[in-house]
């Protein structure tokens, strides 16, 4: 039977939750997601915005890229996650998988993105879970290209 998802940042001053479970899931390895979270990698549990809602709190955000906006607390920093603000996935946010009460209900990913960058003596990509590169996606390819060299990623 299906509970409450609920997760929050580190200090406590954002919690969120959705009655709903994951759309899918995902790990990004874009040099994008590897600058923000300073990670590896991204890690992504996608929740539809008609179930997910922040209970206490309101993220602070922050736009990567014209069609991405990150999420994060005010306080302590903890990244918690994202929302597309064009695209197929703009009716979800994705949440970083660390931040949730319970990250192991979320067993794998389902795919993983943006392989061109993935740091393979960091993170091994399971078999059989499909692996797709960022510049497969002009809408992405292009977002990347905007702000690529601010970053020093030339
Ligand atoms: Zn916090
Ligand atoms: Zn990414």
């Amino acid at each position: 039977m299906f509970k409450t998802v609920t997760g929050g940042c580190y200090c406590g001053a954002i919690r969120y939750e959705s009655t709903k479970p994951p759309v899918t899931t995902g790990m990004c390895h874009c040099r994008m997601c590897q600058r923000w979270t300073g990670m590896a990698a991204g890690t992504g549990a996608f929740f539809d915005l008609d179930s997910f809602r922040f209970t206490k709190g309101e993220p602070a955000r922050f736009m990567t890229s014209p069609i991405l906006e990150r999420h994060f607390c005010p306080e302590c920093g903890t990244h918690i996650g994202h929302s597309y603000a064009t695209g197929d996935m703009s009716n979800q946010e994705s949440i970083f998988i660390g931040t949730l009460d319970e990250p192991l209900e979320i067993e794998s990913p389902a795919f993983h993105f943006g392989v061109e960058d993935h740091l393979p003596g960091w993170i091994q990509l399971q078999e059989g879970i499909p692996q797709v590169r960022a510049d497969s996606s002009p809408l992405i390819k292009k977002a990347f290209e905007q702000v690529r060299s601010k970053s020093g990623d030339g």
